[in-house]
């Protein structure tokens, strides 16, 4: 847990708190359990800014006025963004994941923060490298001095695909017992080193959501009914 008197709030959600999407798997309780596990981070659910990922490689600068899209009604949320921005103060971006990579970004400088959704599309597209230069763009934040942190999601020892995916990703496959597993985790460590940030300014949970599916949400474990863990990232 972050401490409360810290500039940054940053943290995903694990299975045992429950769905926090409002449109994927049971969303009977999605609102109790996005308020609960809000709340102990600072971090009034109504606020939030989230987005409706749809494996669009586009990032957006989210402002004051977007406080909110998303947080009550799937209907609002930026639909057309895999990546959110921000340099505002208690303005907390949040995207859902079951597999897919949470990248979380933090400028301690500027301050700003950022959080991209990196499925395999997203991760084809570069998403990461695209959030990074959003935020050069927005607030000047030189990738070096970039803090990027990547939450649990579908690890290679899992992450199983066919043989297509080594002409899409020529460089992070791994075959093993002739089949072909997809290391997405390190294909985004190779984006945003590629793009600027220090090896030793990036955190990497290691969690794999597929083999530890008591802890996590897995999309390829459970099926499409299964819920979505939290990714939340916000300035304070
Ligand atoms: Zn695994």
């Amino acid at each position: 847990m972050p401490q409360k008197e810290a500039e940054l709030v940053c943290a995903a959600s694990v299975r045992g708190q429950g769905n926090m999407s409002l449109f994927y798997g049971d969303t009977r309780d999605s609102l109790k359990n996005r308020e609960a596990f809000l709340k102990e981070l600072g971090i009034d659910y109504r606020d939030l800014a989230c987005a409706r990922q749809v494996h669009q490689a586009s990032a957006r600068y989210i402002q004051d006025k977007d406080k909110g899209r998303g947080a009550l009604s799937e209907k609002d949320a930026f639909c057309d963004t895999d990546a959110l921005v921000t340099d505002k103060k208690n303005l907390a971006l949040a995207i859902f994941t079951a597999d897919c990579l949470s990248v979380f970004l933090y400028d301690p400088k500027r301050p700003a923060v950022g959080l991209a959704h990196a499925g395999w599309r997203g991760t084809k597209d570069n998403i990461a490298a695209k959030a990074i230069k959003l935020m050069q763009r927005q607030f000047n934040t030189p990738a070096q001095d970039l803090h990027v942190a990547f939450g649990p999601a579908i690890r290679s020892c899992c992450y199983q695909v066919s043989g297509d995916f080594a002409g899409i990703f020529p460089d992070g496959i791994i075959n093993r017992d002739n089949h072909y597993y997809l290391d997405l985790a390190g294909i985004n460590r190779k984006q945003v080193l590629a793009a600027g940030v220090k090896e030793e300014n990036l955190f990497d949970s290691r969690d794999c959501t597929f083999c530890q599916n008591s802890n996590f949400f897995s999309y390829r474990k459970e099926g499409a009914d299964c819920g979505r863990m939290m990714s939340v990232i916000m300035l304070k």
